[in-house]
């Protein structure tokens, strides 16, 4: 069976591969195999809503069974900010780094005890515009006062998850994989894939 994973973010294949352990059971592919694709614009107010949109333009448009997220980081102490705006908080053609540093001035005084937020990630699996299915998994943590490790993407150096003192980037893949927001919406993908698909797992 093929699988088309709706995104270009190399950090987001990987990890998405490794948690479904795709490469033995699913022919993986992602937009980078469909250079023409469609640019999907997510403008929608929950991540439930962008995932929807992705998986299903781009399953029409491949024509294969195609998963989307869309997740973000809601920081209590900033009302949920940035959440659903998370890519774009430091602006368009901001980098990571620049994302890190918005985030870090915006809680500069604020306490230990304040910082906690979580991770969310919507994933929406779609045959079609029709026929599509959307979950949710979110990874309580606080956001660190520096960046550390080298690891993961995003905001993954700043995110202390609970009960760890280690930032996601300073924890790896293989832990990350376990516990992430990403990893527990996958885990109830793989349950709709079997159910989709129950013959290819
Ligand atoms: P999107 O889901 O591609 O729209 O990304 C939302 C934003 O949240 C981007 O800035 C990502 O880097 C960030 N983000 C999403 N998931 C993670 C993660 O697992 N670690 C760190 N940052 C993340």
């Amino acid at each position: 069976m093929k699988l088309v994973l709706a995104t270009r973010n190399q950090g987001k294949v990987r990890e998405i591969g490794e948690i479904l352990h795709a490469k033995n059971r699913i022919d993986l592919l992602s937009l980078s195999n469909y250079p023409d694709a469609p640019e999907v614009v997510e403008d929608g107010k929950t991540y439930e809503e962008n995932a929807i949109k992705k998986a299903t333009v781009l399953a029409e448009y491949t024509g294969h069974l195609t998963i989307a997220d869309d997740s973000g980081l809601e920081v209590d102490a900033l009302d949920g900010a940035p959440g659903v705006h998370s890519a774009r908080y430091a602006g368009e053609n901001a980098s990571d780094q620049d994302r890190i540093v918005k985030l870090l001035e915006a809680l500069r005084n604020v306490p230990d005890n304040q910082r906690g937020g979580r991770f969310i990630c919507a994933v929406a699996i779609a045959k079609s515009v029709d026929q599509v299915r959307v979950v949710r998994g979110a990874c309580e943590g606080r956001i660190s006062h520096m960046p550390r490790g080298a690891g993961g993407f995003g905001y993954d150096p700043v995110f202390l998850p609970t009960g760890y003192d280690k930032t996601f980037a300073e924890l790896g893949d293989e832990i990350k994989n376990q516990i992430s927001h990403r990893a527990k919406a996958l885990d109830r993908t793989k349950k709709l894939l079997s159910e989709i698909s129950p013959d290819k797992r």
